[in-house]
């Protein structure tokens, strides 16, 4: 048997969930200005939806899926992005009888690709991610990466580079899609096996192969930018403006794709220009297509997904992420055995009054239950011992500066919380 946890996943233990909190609440805040709230959908979903949703020319369907089949016969699959299940829960909720846009986010989407696990590429990751249903101007697209900018910005990555590409409508994509037709069929024995099933189904696939051999050829291709009817032409030229008017720099790259099927007209990646490979923290689009083609309304749709490991794995190299704050703000140490129920009792005081506080159980020494508040970092000590029982009283001792003063025993939760939240 073995007992270690499978390839491609990982645990966060409890010394590190602080930080993903830490991450977590920037999401929320930002979200909040925004006005985004927040939307849960499940882990699985049915198979369909994502050939539907995702599409059956994509890396993501053909090579990562974790597919299996339930005891009821059904083809359920885990989550591999964020955007099917909510525009599934968008249409079957029917949320689009309520006021348009719906703005919606979700939070540590847990996320399962069968891929190669590196640093940053995992089977398991977890994605924050966006979705706004319902508005097609530019002006939203510009909004959602704003949005995206200001939570990376605000965690204190400065370094970061946004692309951006326009992959047409179906409207003038037809028309681009031939041209990278003739231009793939020239090098059609060079492509790898999966692209050469797909330079007939859909040839833009292949500029989003991982393949070096793909990447190479797909470098000469025909860019889809030159090719844009004028609406999908005029959406780009408004989104450039509003970054412009955002102050957010962008570069425009034709060998964005996405690896989605139902993305029209934006595609966009931030990239963090800080740590090599595996920089891409964000990645995002519009998919005017997918509401209807997941059986819903023509209703448009824009979103994005961010890697949350990706990004700590940033924040973690730059020294971003703040210390953790103390586990335990006050350790009730008692002397003695007619000590140990006043000190519990004190303790969950402390706790109704706001304070983390923790104590021995386990019956230590009072120079070892010190020792061990020195380990878990606990700022102050309070002591409990026969002279301070007597005296209706409790220490507190200050374990940085070594300070001790006595405190009224009724009083003194009350007046730690008081303190401590200072
Ligand atoms: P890549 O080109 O790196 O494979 P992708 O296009 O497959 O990325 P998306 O589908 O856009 O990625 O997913 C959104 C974000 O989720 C990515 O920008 C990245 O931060 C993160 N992500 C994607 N796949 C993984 C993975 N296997 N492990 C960890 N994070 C991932
Ligand atoms: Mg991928």
């Amino acid at each position: 048997m073995d007992y270690r946890a499978p390839k491609g996943t990982t645990d966060v233990i409890p010394a590190q969930s602080y930080k993903w909190h830490y991450i977590e609440s920037k999401i929320r805040e930002v979200c909040a200005l925004y006005g985004v709230r927040e939307v849960r959908t499940p882990v699985f979903e049915h198979t369909e939806l994502f050939l539907r949703g995702v599409g059956d020319t994509t890396d993501i369907v053909q090579k990562e899926m974790y597919t299996f089949e339930d005891k009821g016969g059904r083809s359920i699959t885990l989550k591999p992005e964020g955007t099917a299940g909510a525009a599934r829960c968008f249409v079957e909720r029917k949320l689009y009888n309520e006021a348009l846009p719906a703005k919606m986010y979700y939070l540590n989407s847990p996320t399962f690709r069968y891929e190669n696990p590196q640093a940053g590429r995992y089977r398991e990751h977890h994605q924050f991610g966006i979705e706004v249903f319902g508005a097609p101007q530019a002006s939203c697209d510009a909004e959602i990466i704003s949005l995206a900018w200001a939570v990376i910005q605000g965690l204190g990555v400065k370094k970061l580079t946004l692309h951006i590409n326009s992959i047409g409508c179906p409207e003038c994509r037809p028309k681009f899609n031939e041209a990278l037709k003739s231009y793939f069929a020239a090098h059609v024995d060079e492509l790898c096996d999966t692209c050469k099933g797909r330079l007939e189904r859909n040839p833009l696939r292949i500029l989003d192969c991982k393949s070096p051999v793909c990447k190479q050829i797909a470098q000469g291709a025909p860019k889809c930018i030159d090719h844009l009817c004028p609406d999908c032409k005029a959406h780009m030229e408004q989104l450039e403006a509003y970054l412009t008017r955002l102050g957010i720099p962008y570069e425009i790259d034709p060998m964005i794709v996405r690896g989605l099927d139902y993305y029209t007209r934006t595609v966009f990646e931030i990239i963090s220009t800080d740590i090599g490979a595996q920089g891409t923290v964000c990645g995002g689009g519009r998919y005017d297509g997918l509401v209807e083609q997941v059986g819903g309304p023509a209703i448009a749709g824009i979103g994005f997904g961010m890697g949350m490991e990706r990004l700590l794995l940033v924040m973690e190299s730059l020294n971003l992420l703040p210390e953790e704050p103390a586990v335990t703000q006050v350790y009730v140490a008692s002397l003695g055995e007619e000590a140990r129920g006043p000190a519990f009792g004190f303790c969950n005081e402390l706790r109704l009054a706001g304070v983390r506080a923790d104590m021995d159980h386990v019956g230590r020494s009072l120079k070892a239950q010190f020792k061990f508040a020195g380990k878990i970092d606990a700022p102050f000590v309070a002591i409990m011992g026969g002279d301070e029982l007597a005296s209706g009283q409790v220490k507190l001792r200050n374990m940085a500066t070594r300070e001790e003063e006595l405190l009224p025993l009724d009083t003194a939760a009350a007046a730690i919380a008081a303190r401590l939240a200072q």
